[in-house]
């Protein structure tokens, strides 16, 4: 079975205007559940090493040119070592990707999300972390450790730190991180779940927001319960 973008490539081959092939292209998830059901699967192929996604050729970029239906956000890290399309196996028009150390929820984060939500038919928002996330070990820190950063660096650390206190006293280093990370992760999603526009379309049934822990080693995502 040929997939949408090869379907999408076709009609523009054959003469299909774009606002014609706009209106063709289905949304590949309706739910939230089959939103989330498409990025285990995308993750599953990546960590696995067999990334099947094909990365658009001219005509299917020309199809998205009027419209994008992006499935779901993904609000992660700026870190290099977690590039969101291909951790999930997606390609152009897939994901709404937003991406700032330590994944924080502060205005410009906020609105693009808001934005996804009221604009967009996105089902899904994902905070992802990530293991050995340095914005998350830097708001370990303590305020006079912090204070030597720059003003915006110690906006995100403030961000973040909130979330740490009280963190267990783990032993084992990589097993803190982890810890941290995932409180942050259930701050963020906390704090995104208290918005107005995110509430109504939670209730609405329309949108979940889940967190998600990614590991560089592995490459699997894990998606937090709860
Ligand atoms: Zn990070």
């Amino acid at each position: 079975m040929a997939s949408t973008d090869e379907l999408m490539a076709e009609l523009v081959k054959r003469g299909a205007t774009m606002e014609q092939v706009a209106l063709l292209k289905d949304p590949t998830a309706n739910t939230p559940d089959e939103a989330l059901s498409l990025l285990q699967a995308g993750n599953a192929r990546f960590f696995s090493g067999q990334p099947q996604r094909v990365f658009s050729d001219v005509n299917s970029r020309r199809a998205q040119i009027i419209a994008q239906t992006p499935f779901a956000v993904v609000l992660g890290c700026a870190d290099s070592r977690v590039p969101i399309e291909l951790v999930f196996d997606q390609g152009p028009g897939d994901l709404f990707s937003i991406r700032v150390a330590g994944n924080v929820v502060e205005a410009g984060t906020l609105g693009s999300i808001q934005y996804a939500i009221r604009h967009l038919k996105v089902h899904l928002v994902v905070v992802l972390g990530h293991e050995g996330c340095g914005a998350v070990a830097a708001s370990l820190l303590t305020p006079q450790e912090r204070a030597v950063e720059p003003l915006h660096v110690r906006f995100l650390l403030d961000a973040i730190a909130p979330a740490l206190e009280g963190i267990a006293s783990i032993q084992d280093r990589k097993a803190r991180m982890r810890e941290a990370v995932v409180l942050n992760v259930r701050r963020q999603k906390a704090i995104l779940e208290q918005d107005d526009v995110v509430r109504e379309a939670i209730e609405s049934g329309r949108v979940k927001v889940v967190g998600a822990f990614y590991e560089i080693g592995s490459g699997a995502v894990d998606f937090l319960e709860g």
